[in-house]
C-alpha cells in the first residue's frame, strides 16, 4: 500500500447472478450500509463491483449513490460497426460502466484472446474513458518451469505499448491462473514480488507515471486473508471472484479494508 495510490477492491462477478439478483444484492447492500454497515470513503478506497452485461445499467444508479464504481468484464474494440455480439467501451459507458476488466485468464482461455488483443482492449477501455483493470498472470506449469517474471512481463509489456501513459488510469491486476477459484492463493509475500516486477517494468516504460499505476492482487481472496495482500508495499488492493458473490463474505472484505472512521 502507497499513500500516492487509492487502494481499490473490485469484485468481478463472472457469469453469475440474473439481473434481479443483481439488483437484490445491490439493494441488500445499500440497507446493510443504512443499517451501519461499514463503506470506506471512496477518496480512500475505491470500491468496484462488476456484474454481468445486462445488470450493469439497472445496478449503476444504486452503487453511483453509495460511492461504488461499476466495471464490465470484457470490452470490444473499435467504437461500432458490424460486430456481431460486440460491445464498444462508449456502450459501457452509456451503461454507466467507468471501468472494465481486460485480458482476464478466462477471455485469454476461452476466447483465445492473445496479448495483442488484450492490448487493443486496454487502448479501446483508455479511448472510451474507462479504467481498464488489465489481468496478468502465469500458469501453473510456467510458474514451475520459473517462467512467472517472463510471462508477466509478455502480457504487461504489451499493454503498456498500447496504452497512454502517465494519467494514473491503468490498473494492473496479478491474477495467477493457478490461484484463480482454487482456494489456494498465493502467499503475499509472493504476489508482493511480482507486483514488484510490474511496477519496475511500468517504471522502465513510463518513469514517475509508474508510480501512479495500482497494481492488484486477485486469486483466491477472502475476508480471511485480504489483509496481507492489503498490507503489502507494492500491492494496491484486489480483485474478487468467488468471495465477492455473498453478500456477507463481500461485507467482511469491505469490513476489513475500511479505515477505521477518524475522531
Ligand atoms: C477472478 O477470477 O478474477 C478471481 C480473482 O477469482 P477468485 O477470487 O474466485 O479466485
Amino acid at each position: 500500500m502507497n499513500a500516492e495510490r487509492r487502494p481499490m477492491l473490485a469484485a468481478n462477478w463472472k457469469m453469475h447472478k440474473s439481473v434481479p439478483e443483481s439488483l437484490a444484492f445491490v439493494r441488500m447492500w445499500s440497507r446493510r450500509v443504512a443499517e451501519g454497515a461499514a463503506l470506506p470513503d471512496p477518496t480512500q478506497v475505491e470500491l468496484v463491483l462488476c456484474p454481468t452485461l445486462p445488470a450493469l445499467w439497472p445496478v449503476a444508479g444504486l452503487l453511483d449513490a453509495m460511492g461504488v464504481a461499476v466495471g464490465a468484464q470484457n470490452v470490444d474494440v473499435g467504437t461500432e460497426g458490424a460486430v456481431t455480439g460486440g460491445v464498444s467501451g462508449h456502450l459501457l459507458a452509456e451503461a454507466l460502466a467507468t471501468h472494465v476488466i481486460v485480458g482476464h485468464s478466462e477471455r485469454r482461455r476461452l476466447f483465445a484472446e492473445s496479448d495483442a488483443v488484450v492490448a487493443a482492449k486496454a487502448a479501446a477501455a483508455f479511448s472510451a474513458g474507462l479504467t481498464p483493470i488489465v489481468c496478468v498472470g502465469e500458469s501453473s506449469a510456467e510458474r514451475q518451469a520459473g517462467e512467472t517474471q517472463g510471462v508477466v512481463a509478455r502480457q504487461l509489456t504489451a499493454v503498456l505499448n498500447a496504452v497512454p501513459e502517465g494519467d494514473g488510469r491503468l490498473v494492473v491486476a496479478y491474477e495467477p491462473l493457478w490461484a484463480i477459484g482454487t482456494g489456494q492463493g498465493a502467499v503475499p509475500a509472493d504476489a508482493n514480488q511480482v507486483a514488484g516486477w510490474c511496477r519496475a517494468l511500468i517504471a522502465a516504460a513510463w518513469g514517475p507515471a509508474a508510480n501512479r499505476v495500482r497494481v492488484l492482487y486477485g486469486g483466491s481472496v477472502t475476508g480471511d486473508n485480504i489483509l496481507g495482500f492489503w498490507h503489502a508495499d507494492e500491492l494496491d488492493g484486489a480483485l474478487v471472484g468467488g468471495a465477492s458473490l455473498e453478500l456477507e463474505s463481500w461485507l467482511a472484505m469491505v469490513r476489513t479494508v475500511a479505515p477505521a472512521p477518524s475522531a
